[in-house]
């Protein structure tokens, strides 16, 4: 497929650089994508600024209403897009049309919030002067999408911008560009404007660089990892552009012991192996209390063993591919090298013989809290553990890490989790829970996991610029 959405058309990309598709579940190559040349991104944003100036007068309820028709297209073409997502990404076709749902709850509920844009009157300090704060979109926007959940983090470029009235620039994953390709389809089909939503099919440090430095572009939002999300923050600093960043994670999981130790290995499980582990919210750390160390390892060990791996189209598979072989060679890598330094292996820690990228699940047991399955983002269905004895003490090791995006504790007692709650420094905390990043919530990484955050009221701020107007009438 050669193909990049300008202007609301599909149009052959003049490149010769190009990739192939390759279906993580099978091996087979599916397709070719080709990248978008240099001059292509600049008429895109220009094109894209023209669209903004037009649609930054038009109401933002009326705004809010062309983005609303893209529910039925979504629902309509919900088993046709499961269908092709599944076959380019390799996640279970029940997470498919889950993320579907999502990304349709996502726009139900933003676009409800269009009556929201609020200014302030601001105490006047001198006699006859009103002060006005007035929210404005803040202009051409960029959005860099990962792979590993590229419908629902497309929505989340997507959707404020045009609500609040900006433009957006769409950089898909090299990984996941025909599904965001085949969803640039429905938006030709809605009645929102051409140019708002541009589709631009490339490499990071092509496309995504040029996006991050262009001097048109006021916002520029990635969703990635840290490395990533560094490069495009420098990149970015020539123009002085607000940079949002949605970055890896690498959660913490307390286990006290008062916990529901069946209702936290279900849950641990749950999450770990959403998406084949492959999520920035799963559990990667757990720490557990060394009384019920050996009982909770029993347990999590007999679920991790039951679960089924391989075709994501089987109803009764848990979890399918890992994206390609080379993410499928980092997770082995991190967890040979645990176990060379140490780390009991209590199941798993082999990547699956059969066609495709697959990883057993896997515990690591006593691991080294140097180790880089410990310390760094593990994207596979690994869980790595360590005892602990004094809870504050696994609240400072929870802490101790460069990421921060979200963390989980589980536990029947109201001291203990209040006080997870409170001394946890993560934008999220989950009690006794999987992962579940409601859509009014606000989704933000602390410390190298981000910056800004998306989803809910504080999420469409990102997109405003302020103005303070002095109005005088003396
Ligand atoms: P990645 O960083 O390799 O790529 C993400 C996107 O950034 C891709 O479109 C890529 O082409 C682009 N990119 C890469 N280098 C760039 C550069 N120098 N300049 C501009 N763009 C660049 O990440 P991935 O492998 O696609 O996704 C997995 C990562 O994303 C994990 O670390 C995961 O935790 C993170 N993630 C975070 C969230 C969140 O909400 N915090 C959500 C999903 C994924």
């Amino acid at each position: 497929m050669n193909q990049l959405f300008i202007n609301n058309e599909f149009i052959a990309s003049k490149s010769t650089d190009t990739m192939d598709v390759i279906n993580p579940a099978t091996g087979e190559k599916i397709d070719t994508i080709t990248f978008a040349t240099e001059d292509e991104v600049n008429d895109a944003v220009e094109k894209s600024k023209q669209a903004q100036l037009e649609w930054e007068k038009t109401p933002e309820p009326t705004r809010a209403d062309h983005v609303k028709l893209l529910i039925p297209l979504l629902e309509q073409n919900k088993d046709t897009l499961a269908e092709l997502y599944v076959k380019e990404q390799g996640k279970t076709l029940a997470s498919a049309k889950g993320e579907i749902d999502k990304a349709i709850q996502f726009i139900d509920y933003m676009t409800g919030l269009s009556m929201n844009n609020k200014g302030e009157v601001l105490q006047n300090s001198r006699e006859n002067e009103t002060i006005l704060l007035t929210k404005k979109p803040i202009g051409v926007t960029a959005g860099i999408v990962p792979w590993n959940a590229p419908i629902m983090v497309l929505m989340r470029k997507v959707i404020p911008a045009v609500i609040t009235g900006c433009s957006v620039v769409i950089k898909p994953s090299e990984a996941t560009s025909l599904i965001t390709l085949k969803i640039a389809e429905l938006l030709r089909a809605s009645t929102i404007p051409a140019g708002l939503v541009q589709i631009l099919p490339g490499t990071g440090e092509t496309v995504g660089a040029q996006l991050a430095q262009h001097p048109d572009i006021q916002l520029i939002s990635l969703t990635g990892s840290m490395r990533a999300g560094k490069s495009v923050y420098a990149e970015s600093a020539s123009t002085v552009k607000k940079v949002n960043l949605e970055l890896g994670g690498n959660a913490p999981v307390i286990v006290t012991s008062n916990a529901d130790l069946d209702k936290a290995v279900n849950y641990i499980v749950t999450a770990r192996i959403n998406n084949a582990g492959q999520v920035c919210t799963c559990p990667e750390r757990i720490f557990v209390h060394q009384d019920i160390h050996d009982t909770f390892i029993d347990k999590l060990k007999a679920q991790m063993e039951q679960l089924t791996v391989g075709d994501p189209f089987d109803e009764s598979t848990d979890y399918g591919a890992i994206i390609n072989q080379q993410q499928l060679d980092s997770i082995d890598d991190k967890v040979q090298n645990a176990v060379k330094n140490g780390a009991q292996l209590i199941t798993g820690g082999h990547k699956i013989k059969r066609s495709g990228f697959f990883y057993a699940p896997t515990i690591l047991d006593h691991i080294n809290l140097e180790d880089s399955a410990f310390k760094e983002e593990i994207f596979g269905p690994v869980l790595p553990i360590v005892t602990y004895s004094e809870f504050e003490h696994a609240l400072n090791q929870a802490n101790d890490t460069n990421a921060g995006l979200s963390s989980y504790i589980f536990s029947e007692n109201l001291k203990e989790i209040m006080l997870a709650t409170e001394k946890l420094k993560f934008g999220e905390v989950y009690a006794n829970c999987e992962a579940e990043e409601v859509v009014n919530g606000f989704h933000a990484g602390w410390r190298e996991s981000g910056l800004g955050g998306a989803d809910g009221i504080h999420g469409l701020e990102e997109y405003y610029n302020t103005t303070v107007s002095y109005i005088r009438y003396d």
